[in-house]
């Protein structure tokens, strides 16, 4: 739902606005007319912050990986250093960086999130 007052989306069950307060109980919301393709141009920038911290936390994820291994990889040869066999953890590498590029990915292109949910919710029907 649309606050009033300011705006904004809020949850459909707000009691009060998020953003300014303003208390949501019925008569203070509406959809006014002409409004809708407002309603859901908010819904999908909202969608699309969402879909940029996704991508965010995605990269995060990609990096952990990327060093973990890194780190692992590293004391495994330190372990083996009089020329025994040490372990590259290529996987988890490669799995890292894998994230790392779709989270990127992601964040340049958020509106590809959109369109993948749409493409879902299309097969579902
Ligand atoms: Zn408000």
């Amino acid at each position: 739902m649309i606050c009033k007052n300011c705006k904004k989306v809020n949850s459909d069950d707000a009691r009060f606005c998020i953003h300014c307060g303003s208390d949501l109980s019925n008569s203070n919301v509406a959809v006014e007319e002409g409004s809708v393709d407002k309603y859901f141009a908010e819904k999908k920038s909202a969608f699309i912050e969402e879909a940029k911290s996704l991508a965010d936390s995605e990269m995060k994820q990609g990096i952990i990986w990327f060093v973990i291994a890194l780190v692992i990889t590293f004391g495994s040869y330190l372990f083996t250093s009089e020329g025994g066999t040490y372990y590259v953890f290529w996987g988890a590498m490669i799995y890292g960086i894998y994230r790392l590029i779709r989270g990127f990915w992601y964040k340049l292109n958020p509106e590809s999130l959109l369109q993948k949910a749409e493409k879902e919710a299309k097969k579902d029907k």
